[in-house]
C-alpha cells in the first residue's frame, strides 16, 4: 500500500459540508485490491487487539460494533485504513468521528477522507494507520511500542500546535456563536470575523485593550500611584534602586514581616513573601533584583490573607477566584515528596498551561518554604495537616483556584470595576490580598496588590472547587455587542461556464452600493478598483485575503472546482451561493468521472449557504435544478424561460426568481414582478443577442437582488458593465477591425462553444472563421466534441494548440479535433497551424470582407496585442 497524494481540507467539502476539517488521502493498496478484510488471514483478530476501541466505531451501520461487523463481513482495506486514522487520533485525545472511503476508476485506488482535530496530527495518523495495517498484514502483529510512539507524537504535534487555554477558550465560545476564527500566522494572535467586522484578540488582550493601560499594569508601582490617588488600598510600599536604601525602606514600610519583588515582574517570579529577617531581606533583594528588568525592587509591608483574583471584563466584575498555592494535605503515612507525586498523576494536572491545573514542580524555591514551615521533603504529615510547596498562588506553579464570585463584598466589587477604570483595561485581572473577601476591604485590612493585562481564564473556567464561570461570553458580547455583525455578506459564484464573468458583474452591481467589494476571480484578486494579484485565483487562499482584509465589506467570490477539491471552501458558509450551469468539462480528474459527480462537487457551493442566505440556482439546469434539495437556506431560481415549470411552481409557492421574459430581465416575488431592465439596453449581452450572456446577468442581478440591493442599483450596473478588453477580457470581446471583426472569448470546452455557438450562428454579414483548440488535459472525447461542434458554427477554421500542452504530446490535442471535425463534416475546411500566434496572424490575413473571425486563445494577452 502507499499513499499517492493527501490533501488538508479546511472547509465546506466535497465530503461533508459539516464536516470542514478532513485529510483527504489518494491510497494505492497495490495488491490488497483483490482482498476484502476478512480474506486477509487474521487481520481482523490482530487488528482489534492492537486496538480495541475500534468497537465503538459505528462504521455505515449506525451502531456501537457496526464497523467490526462490515470488517467480519468484508471491506476494503481502504475503510479499515479511514477507521484505524480516526482511532488513533481519538487514542491520542483528538475526539474525531467522521470518514468516507470511495473507489476510483481504477480498482486498486481508493480517496480516503476523514477527520482532523490538528491538520498535522491528521496527516501523521494516515501515514500511521497505513503503516500499523501493513504491519498486521505482512507479520500479524504491530509491536505495542510502536503504537505508544505513534500515540506519543501525535499528542506532542497537538500541544505543539495548541492555543493557549485562554486563546482556546475564546475561540471556542467564538465557534459556538458562530463567529469564524483563524489564527494570524503571527505572535499568536487570532482574528475573529470576517473583513470590515474583523477584531483581533491574544489571550486575554483585544484590538481595543489600550497600550497604555498595559504599560501601567505592568509597573506595578504606577498602578499603585494611580490607585493610591484614587483612595482605593494598596500596600505601604517603597521602591528602591540599591541595596544601600533597603534598610531604610524596611523600617519606612514599619519593618518585618515584609514583601520584596521586581517592580516589573510576573508569573511571581523574583518574589519572597513574609520576610522576618534581615538575613532573608538580603537574599529576597538579590533574588528580585536578578528577575527585575529594569532594576526596581519593591519593598512591600506583608499583607495576611489569602489571595483573590477579580476578573473585570468590559467595566463589570465577572469572575472571583481564591487562589491557593500549591501545597499538599498529610494522611499520616506519606512523604511530602510522595504526596507531591500523587498530586502530579491526577488526570487534570498537566505541564504548563495543557491541562486545567500545571504540574507542581520541586525546587530550590519549595525546599525554602518547606524550611520556613519547619519540613523536609521526607517529612511524614500528619493526618488533614496541610503544607505549603509554594510561595504564590499562581497556577502556573502548581496552585489551585476556588470559585469565589458569589461571596465577594459589593463594596470591593464596586472597587475592583473602579481599578480596571482607573489603570485603562478592558480585561483586567485584579489581585487583591484580604483575610476575608465578603467582607468589605477597609475591615480586613485589605489591599489592591496589583492589576494585571491579559489575566488567565483557565481559574475561572475550571476552578478545583466551586462553581465554572463562563467568562469568555461577556469578552465576546464586548468584542460584538449583542445585534453587531461579524460577518461580511459572501457570495459565491460556481459553475462549469461564465463564473467569472457573473462574479465580475455581481462585484460591479454591488459597487453600485458605495460599498468596498472584494473579489477574486481566474484572472486575480480584486478590493475596489485595484488588482491585488493576479493569477488563477478562485480556491481558498485568494478567499481568504478577502475576508481577512479589513477594507472589504462585501466578498464576491469566484469559486472553483480545483479549489473545492483541493482544500474545501475558503468560508464556513455563504449568504449567497449561485450556481450558474454544470457541463462536461474537468471530467476524469481528481477521481470526478461523471457529470453527476461534478455536480455533486459543485453543489458545496449551494449547499453552504447559512440557514438564512440564498442559493442562487439556475432553472434551466437540471443538474443545477436538482441541488435545491439540499439547500439549507432559500432557494431562489433563474431561468431564460418563463415557463419553466420549475419556476412556475417555485412561484406559486411564493418563492423568488429572476426571469428573461419578452426581452426584460424580471424579477418575481411570489406572484408579484419587476420589470428591472431591457436586455437591448445591457451592453454585455450584444444587446440581448448572447444568450448566454443574458443567463448571467439573471444570476448575477438575482444574487444581487437577494442581498437586498435595490433595483435601481442592479439596473445601473447591468448597463455600465461592459465587457470590452480592458473590464473583462477574453469573455466576448467583439471588436471591429474595419473591415471585418473580430470576436475573443476563452470558450473552451463543449458547453463553452455551443453558447458561443449561437451566437456566431446569428451573424449574417459574411464568413465565420475559427481559430479554436482546446486544453490538453481534458479527455479525448472531449477534444473530438470541439472539433465536431466547430463545424456546426463555422465556415472553416484554423486548429491551433497551447503552448502548455499539459503533458500531452504536441500535436495531439490538434489531432482529436480534427478526427472530430472529420467525424462530422469530412468535407468541413480547415487548416493545422499548432502556433496560436501564426494561427491568429494567418485568420486574420485570410479574412474576407464582412467576416466574424472568432480566437478562442490560449492567452487573451497575446491575442491582443496581435491585434493592436
Ligand atoms: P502574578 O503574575 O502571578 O500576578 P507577580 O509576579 O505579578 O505575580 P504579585 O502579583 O505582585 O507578583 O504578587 C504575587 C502574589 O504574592 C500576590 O498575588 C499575593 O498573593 C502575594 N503578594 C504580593 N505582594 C504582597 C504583599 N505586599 N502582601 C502580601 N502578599 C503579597
Ligand atoms: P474558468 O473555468 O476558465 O474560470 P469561467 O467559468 O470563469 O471559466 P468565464 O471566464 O466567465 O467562465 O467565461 C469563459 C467562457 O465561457 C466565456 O467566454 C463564454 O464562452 C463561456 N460562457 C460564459 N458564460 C456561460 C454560460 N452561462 N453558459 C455557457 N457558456 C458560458
Ligand atoms: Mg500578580
Ligand atoms: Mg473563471
Amino acid at each position: 500500500m502507499k499513499i499517492l497524494k493527501t490533501q488538508t481540507l479546511y472547509g465546506p467539502n466535497f465530503w461533508s459540508i459539516n464536516h470542514p476539517h478532513l485529510i483527504v488521502i489518494q491510497l494505492d493498496v497495490e495488491d490488497l485490491s483483490d482482498r476484502l478484510s476478512n480474506q486477509i488471514p487474521d487481520f481482523y483478530n490482530q487488528l482489534v487487539k492492537t486496538l480495541p476501541g475500534l468497537i465503538e466505531h459505528h462504521g455505515s451501520r449506525g451502531y456501537r460494533g457496526g464497523f467490526l461487523q462490515q470488517m467480519q463481513e468484508g471491506i476494503s482495506i481502504a475503510q479499515v485504513i479511514q477507521h484505524v486514522a480516526l482511532e488513533l487520533q481519538i487514542l491520542a485525545q483528538m475526539p474525531v468521528s467522521f470518514g468516507r472511503t470511495r473507489p476510483s476508476a481504477t480498482p486498486e485506488i481508493y480517496r480516503v477522507a476523514f477527520e482532523y482535530k490538528n491538520p498535522r496530527a491528521g496527516r501523521y495518523a494516515a501515514r500511521a494507520a497505513l503503516r500499523l495495517c501493513q504491519s498486521l498484514i505482512d507479520q500479524s502483529y504491530y509491536p505495542q511500542v510502536e503504537l505508544e510512539i505513534d500515540l506519543e507524537d501525535l499528542q506532542e504535534i497537538q500541544v505543539e500546535d495548541a492555543l493557549g487555554p485562554t486563546t482556546e477558550a475564546i475561540v471556542n465560545q467564538a465557534q459556538k456563536r458562530g463567529i469564524p476564527w483563524q489564527e494570524l500566522p503571527v505572535r499568536h494572535v487570532v482574528q475573529l470575523g470576517y473583513g470590515k467586522y474583523q477584531r483581533r484578540i491574544q489571550a486575554a488582550q483585544t484590538d481595543q485593550t489600550h497600550i497604555l493601560g498595559i504599560e501601567f499594569a505592568g509597573d506595578k508601582q504606577a498602578t499603585k500611584i494611580l490607585l493610591r490617588e484614587a483612595c482605593l488600598p494598596t500596600p505601604l510600599g517603597e521602591v528602591i534602586y540599591y541595596f544601600d536604601e533597603l534598610e531604610d525602606a524596611i523600617d519606612r514600610v514599619g519593618g518585618f514581616p515584609i514583601v520584596i519583588k521586581p517592580l516589573d515582574g510576573n508569573h511571581g517570579r523574583g518574589i519572597t513573601l513574609n520576610i522576618n529577617s534581615w538575613e532573608d531581606a538580603e537574599n529576597a533583594y538579590d533574588l528580585a533584583k536578578e528577575e527585575s528588568k529594569a532594576g526596581g525592587i519593591l519593598v512591600e509591608r506583608f499583607y495576611r490573607g489569602q489571595d483573590y483574583r477579580v476578573l473585570v471584563i468590559n467595566g463589570k466584575v465577572e469572575a472571583v477566584a481564591e487562589r491557593v498555592p500549591a501545597h499538599v494535605i498529610g494522611d499520616g503515612r506519606s512523604t511530602i515528596e510522595e504526596l507531591v507525586e500523587d498530586i502530579n498523576r491526577h488526570p487534570h494536572r498537566g505541564n504548563g498551561h495543557e491541562n486545567i491545573l500545571t504540574r507542581i514542580e520541586i525546587d530550590g524555591h519549595t525546599d525554602d518554604v518547606l524550611a520556613q514551615q519547619g519540613y523536609v521533603l521526607d517529612s511524614i504529615l500528619e493526618e488533614d495537616e496541610i503544607c505549603y510547596l509554594k510561595a504564590t498562588a499562581n497556577l502556573s506553579t502548581g496552585g489551585i483556584a476556588i470559585d469565589r464570585t458569589d461571596e465577594i463584598h459589593p463594596e470591593t466589587v464596586w472597587m475592583a470595576e473602579r481599578a480596571a477604570k482607573i489603570v485603562g483595561l478592558d480585561i483586567a485581572g485584579i489581585d487583591i490580598t484580604c483575610t476575608d473577601i465578603s467582607r468589605p476591604l477597609k475591615e480586613v485590612d485589605g489591599v489592591i496588590i496589583e492589576v494585571n493585562a491579559a489575566p488567565g481564564l483557565r481559574m475561572h473556567l475550571q476552578p478545583s472547587q466551586g462553581k465554572p464561570r463562563d467568562v469568555t461570553s461577556p469578552i465576546l458580547e464586548m468584542l460584538y455587542p449583542p445585534g453587531s455583525a461579524y460577518r461580511i455578506p459572501i457570495i459565491a459564484i460556481t459553475g462549469t461556464n461564465g463564473k467569472t464573468t457573473t462574479t465580475r458583474l455581481i462585484a460591479h452591481i454591488f459597487k453600485q452600493t458605495k460599498k468596498v467589494i472584494g473579489y477574486t476571480t481566474t484572472d486575480g484578486t480584486y478590493i475596489g478598483e485595484y488588482l491585488l494579484d493576479s493569477g488563477d485565483n478562485t480556491g481558498r487562499q485568494s478567499a481568504q485575503i478577502i475576508l481577512n482584509d479589513p477594507t472589504v465589506e462585501v466578498a464576491v467570490l469566484e469559486t472553483a472546482r480545483g479549489g473545492i477539491l483541493r482544500s474545501g471552501l475558503g468560508f464556513d458558509r455563504s449568504d449567497v451561493g449561485v450556481v450558474l450551469n454544470v457541463a462536461a468539462d474537468h471530467l476524469g480528474l481528481e477521481d470526478i468521472n461523471t457529470l453527476e459527480e461534478m455536480a455533486q462537487v459543485k453543489s458545496v457551493v449551494a449547499e453552504a449557504t447559512d440557514e438564512n442566505g440564498y442559493a442562487v440556482l439556475n432553472a434551466d439546469d437540471p443538474l443545477v435544478a436538482n441541488m435545491a434539495k439540499w439547500v439549507k437556506g432559500k432557494v431562489a431560481y433563474f431561468s431564460m424561460n418563463p415557463e419553466n415549470p420549475i419556476i412556475q411552481e417555485h412561484l406559486r409557492k411564493g418563492g423568488i426568481a429572476a426571469i428573461y421574459d419578452g426581452g426584460f430581465l424580471t424579477f418575481c416575488n411570489g406572484q408579484d414582478t419587476i420589470q428591472v431592465e431591457q436586455m437591448v439596453n445591457v451592453p454585455s449581452t450584444l444587446r440581448g443577442l448572447v444568450s448566454f450572456m443574458i443567463s448571467n446577468v439573471l444570476a448575477a442581478s438575482l444574487a444581487a437582488y437577494v442581498q437586498g440591493v435595490s433595483v435601481e442599483n442592479i439596473s445601473t450596473g447591468l448597463r455600465t458593465f461592459q465587457v470590452s478588453l480592458d473590464q473583462t477580457p477574453g469573455r466576448m470581446n467583439l471588436i471591429e477591425l474595419g473591415k471585418f471583426h473580430v470576436l475573443i472569448d476563452y470558450a473552451h470546452n463543449p458547453a463553452g462553444y455551443q453558447a458561443i455557438g449561437e451566437f456566431i450562428r446569428q451573424w449574417s454579414e459574411g464568413e465565420r472563421i475559427g481559430v479554436i483548440g482546446g486544453p490538453g488535459n481534458r479527455r479525448d472525447q472531449d477534444l473530438k466534441e470541439l472539433g465536431r461542434l466547430a463545424t456546426q458554427m463555422f465556415d472553416w477554421v484554423i486548429i491551433k494548440e497551447d503552448d502548455d500542452t499539459r503533458d500531452r504530446p504536441r500535436g495531439e490535442a490538434a489531432r482529436l479535433i480534427r478526427e472530430g471535425i472529420c467525424q462530422e463534416k469530412p468535407q468541413f475546411k480547415y487548416e493545422e497551424i499548432l502556433d496560436e500566434t501564426e494561427a491568429i496572424q494567418a485568420a486574420l490575413a485570410e479574412a474576407s470582407e464582412g467576416s466574424l473571425v472568432v480566437i478562442f486563445p490560449e492567452s487573451v494577452k497575446r491575442a491582443i496585442s496581435l491585434l493592436q
